[in-house]
C-alpha cells in the first residue's frame, strides 16, 4: 500500500486524506522536509496558492520538494496544488514562486468573476465506470485556474466544453508521474481521480 502525503501548509488537506484513504492508500499530512522524505507520493490541495508558496519559502519546503519532483515522485495537485506544478503562472503575485515540473503555463482565478464558483460533469481520460453523478466526473470549480498552454510532453486528460463550462479550457493534465486538476475531487463522494492517482503511485513503485 503506498503512503501517500499531503502537503499540510494552507488548504483542504483533510478533505485529501479522507479521499486518499477511500482510494486505498495510507495518507498522511506533510510539513516538514523530514516528513516529505518517508513518504512515495504528495498531493497539493486547493486553496490559495501565493499563501502556500510563502510558506512552503519559509519552511524550507520548495527546494526538497524540487528534489522529489526532479527524482520522478508521483504529485498530484488540485486547483491551487495546480498552479505548484506549473512551470509558469499568469497572474501570479510578482514574488510567488511554484514548484514546477509540468511544461504548462497556469493562468490563476482565471475563469470569470460571474463564474468564481461552478460545477460541471467532466469527461476525463483513463477514468472510466460509474462515479457517484454517472460516468462523468463531478468537477467543482473555486476561483480555479486554466491551463492555458502546455508543451509537448504534457497528455490533457480534460477540458472543459463551452457547453458545459463557462468556457472551453484544458482542466486536467499529466506528464509522467505529475497529475494536475483544475477542480477539486476532494470536495465530491466520487474518488475516482484520487484513485488514478493511485494507480499512477503503484505503476511508479513498479
Ligand atoms: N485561486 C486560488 C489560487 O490562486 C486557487 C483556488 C483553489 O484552490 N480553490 O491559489
Amino acid at each position: 500500500t503506498p503512503v501517500i502525503g499531503v502537503l499540510a501548509l494552507q488548504g483542504d488537506v483533510r478533505e485529501h486524506l479522507i479521499a486518499l484513504a477511500e482510494a486505498d492508500a495510507l495518507a498522511r499530512p506533510v510539513r516538514r522536509p523530514e516528513e516529505l522524505a518517508e513518504v512515495d507520493a504528495l498531493v497539493i490541495p486547493g486553496g490559495e496558492s501565493t499563501t502556500m508558496s510563502k510558506l512552503a519559502l519559509a519552511f524550507g519546503m520548495m527546494a526538497p520538494l524540487r528534489e522529489r519532483v526532479a527524482a520522478g515522485m508521483p504529485v498530484y495537485g488540485s486547483c491551487a496544488g495546480m498552479i505548484m506544478l506549473a512551470d509558469k503562472i499568469l497572474d501570479g503575485r510578482d514574488d510567488q514562486e511554484t514548484v514546477g515540473g509540468i511544461d504548462m503555463t497556469v493562468r490563476r482565478n482565471a475563469f470569470g468573476r460571474q463564474n468564481e464558483s461552478f460545477e460541471s460533469a467532466i469527461a476525463f481520460k483513463g477514468i472510466e465506470g460509474e462515479g457517484p453523478a454517472g460516468e462523468a466526473v463531478h468537477g467543482v470549480f473555486i476561483r480555479a485556474p486554466w491551463v492555458e498552454a502546455v508543451g509537448a510532453g504534457v497528455e490533457v486528460l480534460a477540458e472543459l466544453s463551452a457547453a458545459d463550462g463557462p468556457e472551453s479550457r484544458i482542466v486536467a493534465v499529466r506528464q509522467g508521474n505529475l497529475l494536475a486538476t483544475s477542480f477539486h475531487p476532494e470536495l465530491t463522494g466520487d474518488h475516482r481521480v484520487h484513485e488514478y492517482f493511485v494507480r499512477m503511485v503503484e505503476a511508479a513503485a513498479r
